[in-house]
């Protein structure tokens, strides 16, 4: 094993720890946890190494960028790709005919557009709906931050869950950054509350997923009832900023 798979492998299984202690000191099966690993911004030999290390699911944020490493990496076919990042519409068919999951839905057009392609490559998307349960106007999703306007997401909500090819399965969010995790606490609570809201006025589809804590805040996220962690800097190092990749 080269010196970089090792080390990521370290600091995955170390998160894969985390995860685990935080679960069970909350209750929770440790299973019931994924953790997605982001690799943003990070080389292709970076992602192999990842991949190498025997990580299972990879986080990435930007549709071009995933899709040159996803066709650099074919054979590799067991590793899951999902989206996390913000997807202009123009960038729905590379994210429908290339990711496994998308973390990141943030509107009713870019569902149609999504549903319209994977009906078109007879490809089913799982999805999560972004809430912005913080009210920052920088952020993408649908604003949740009133809980007493929570209503009027219900008409969207519905109409993804309409769309035939897309496979509503939970809620995600990326709180205000704050300097501790313990800032996060209450918006991850928050989209807690939105799942259960809006499970019960949609009993007939599961949205038992809940995809929230990165790098700083994880294990409060996990506590807070995570189904999904996305972890980058703690298990690849710094990003890469840079115009190519
Ligand atoms: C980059 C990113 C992460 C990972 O952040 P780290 O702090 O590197 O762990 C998680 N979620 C989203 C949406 C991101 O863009």
């Amino acid at each position: 094993m080269s010196e970089l798979v090792q080390s990521i492998r370290e600091k995955y299984l170390r998160a894969l720890e985390n995860i685990a202690e935080a679960a069970r000191g909350a209750g929770r099966d440790p299973a019931g946890v994924r953790l997605v690993t982001v690799t943003k911004t990070q080389s292709v030999d970076v992602v192999r190494a990842a991949i190498e290390a025997g990580i299972p699911i990879l986080g990435e944020n930007y549709p071009e960028e995933g899709v040159m490493k996803i066709q650099s990496l074919l054979n590799f076919s067991a590793v899951e790709w999902h989206m996390i990042g913000h997807v202009q519409s123009r960038k729905a068919q590379l994210v429908a005919e290339n990711f496994n999951f998308l973390h990141s839905l943030d509107s009713l057009k870019l569902a149609k557009k999504l549903d319209r392609f994977c009906g078109e490559a007879a490809r089913i998307l799982p999805v999560l709906l972004e809430f912005n349960v913080g009210g920052e106007e920088s952020k993408s999703g649908w604003d949740a931050s009133d809980e007493s306007r929570w209503s009027a997401l219900l008409g969207d909500v519905s109409a993804v869950i309409a769309l035939p090819n897309l496979q509503l399965r939970g809620l995600m969010t990326m709180p205000p950054l704050g300097e501790t995790a313990e800032f996060s606490r209450p918006f991850f609570r928050k989209l807690k509350r939105l799942q259960t809201y809006l499970q019960e006025r949609f009993p007939q589809t599961s949205l038992s997923e809940l995809s929230m804590g990165a790098s700083a805040d994880y294990e409060v996220a996990v506590q807070e009832g995570a189904t999904f962690v996305r972890i980058g800097t703690s298990i690849v190092g710094a990003r890469q900023y840079k115009t190519e990749v």
